[in-house]
């Protein structure tokens, strides 16, 4: 099949070079010309685990290429793939679907024939109206309209994109239908995990997915800050919940709040249409609330720890991407706390395995940005880790202790084990751990 691939960020790049692995010709387009140098030279924008591979594979095969022109990727495209950013729009919350328009404009006047336009973007019940009323009012050729959401994990979205655990496809035409069965069948061999519904139910089905997800993290903080209060172990009641298979173990971590660049534009973006609707999500809208504050709960403890004021204190922070194994930082924990540091006075020292050029490009010289975890650590008062990369787990207490003016340890995923680091005379606090000893 021929795919056009609108947008090539963390979506539309591995699904343009998923599906191109397939055997499909795919063609992605992105406005940013420096991206897409850098992608026919094979350069990989954005670090995902085992993309570069699927990248250059595909490249080198002659299926995937990359453009800056819609008119060019469109014509003869059997199925045009919106995968475009839907981020939250400055004034309420609300999604801004400024890019989704413009590329929808910018598709209608290059089709050529009949093409199924999929919406990949994470976007609005209702939207797919606006996409087809922008299709029509720019082209005389048939078309369909469809919703695809992308359930991809950053970190590991070349797995959960070509294994996925369910694909969901919104709607309302056979041929479209048809048309994307085709196109998922051989990623869903083993098993039929694919689902047709209505548009609407697909595009709602996506946001109600995220809310879930972040409404059990802000439960497990909240009930992590109790745990403290009343002398629990948040971990003991994890493992505890986690056993009652109406539960499970995955999403019930505590941590420092959760970022990237779903969920918090997210569920403001659901809770947001929701109020529109005359309909409000207590539950949602508690979560936000929960995770904002949750996102400052490592920078009041560290300022606690020194009584109020951090000036003259250099904090250290290990991992400023949002979670692991991604160089994202957008809505990112430690940036928050970056800056709740620099705000009490500290001098801040960040490092991230791969995050650092974005850090850089967003906060400049405000943080400095150390070339290893332990000269992030020299000389600092305090270290709290943000984000569990793997390397962070096994650290070289020894070596971290001579490193620091002062040994504390603000563990902001509860990695550590405390009675190890309590004997190498470190002072450590953990999210939600109120009964260690
Ligand atoms: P991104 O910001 O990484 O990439 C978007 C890209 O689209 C940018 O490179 C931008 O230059 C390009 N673009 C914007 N307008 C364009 C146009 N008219 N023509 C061509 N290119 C254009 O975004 P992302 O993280 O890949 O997310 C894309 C969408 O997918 C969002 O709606 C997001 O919510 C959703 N989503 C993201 C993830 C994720 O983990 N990142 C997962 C599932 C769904």
């Amino acid at each position: 099949m021929r795919l056009a691939v609108i947008g090539t960020g963390y979506v539309g790049l591995v699904a343009g070079a998923g599906f191109s692995d397939f055997g499909n010709d795919v063609t992605c387009v992105d406005l940013d010309a420096a991206r897409v140098a850098g992608l026919l030279r094979g350069e990989i924008p954005i670090h995902e685990p085992q993309l570069d591979d699927l990248v250059q594979r595909n490249l080198a095969a002659g299926r995937l290429s990359f453009t800056t022109s819609t008119a060019e990727a469109v014509p003869g495209a059997d199925v045009v793939i919106l995968a475009v950013g839907t981020p939250q729009s400055e004034e309420d919350g609300a999604a801004d679907l400024r890019f989704i328009e413009a590329a929808a404009a910018q598709v209608a006047s290059a089709l050529t024939g009949f093409a199924v336009i999929v919406t990949k973007s994470t976007v609005p019940v209702g939207t797919a109206d606006r996409i087809r009323a922008i299709v029509s009012a720019g082209t005389t050729q048939p078309f369909a309209v469809a919703s695809n959401p992308e359930f991809l994990k950053e970190g590991d979205a070349v797995n959960d994109f070509m294994k996925p655990d369910r694909v969901i496809l919104g709607v309302d035409d056979d041929r479209a239908a048809r048309v994307l069965r085709n196109l998922y069948a051989p990623f869903v061999r083993t098993g039929d995990r694919i689902m047709v519904m209505d548009i609407r139910s697909a595009e709602l089905t996506k946001y109600a997915s995220n809310a879930m997800l972040a409404v059990r993290i802000s439960f497990m903080n909240e009930l992590a800050l109790l745990a403290e209060k009343v002398g629990a172990d948040i971990e003991h009641v994890r493992k505890g919940m986690s056993t009652d298979p109406r539960i499970g173990a995955r999403f019930l971590f505590p941590g420092p709040g959760f970022g990237g660049s779903c969920f918090p534009k997210d569920i403001r973006a659901l809770a947001h249409a929701a109020r529109q609707h005359g309909n409000q999500l207590e539950i949602v809208e508690a979560a936000e609330r929960a995770n904002r504050r949750q996102k400052r709960v490592l920078g009041e403890r560290i300022r606690a720890a020194f009584g109020g004021t951090l000036a003259g204190k250099r904090v250290a922070i290990w991992g400023l991407a949002f979670k692991p194994e991604t160089d994202d930082i957008r809505e990112a924990p430690a940036l928050q706390l970056a800056s709740d540091l620099l705000e009490a006075g500290a001098t801040v020292v960040g490092y991230d395995p791969v995050a650092m050029d974005n850090v850089r490009a967003q906060l400049g010289d405000r943080i400095e940005l150390a070339p290893d975890m332990y000269a992030a650590a020299r000389g600092a008062h305090a270290l709290a880790l943000v984000t569990e990369w793997k390397q962070f787990r096994g650290a070289d207490f020894r070596r971290l202790k001579e490193a620091m003016a002062e040994p504390r340890l603000f563990d902001g995923r509860n990695v550590w084990d405390p009675a190890i680091l309590r004997d190498l005379g470190f002072t450590y606090q953990a999210i939600g751990r109120g009964g260690l000893p």
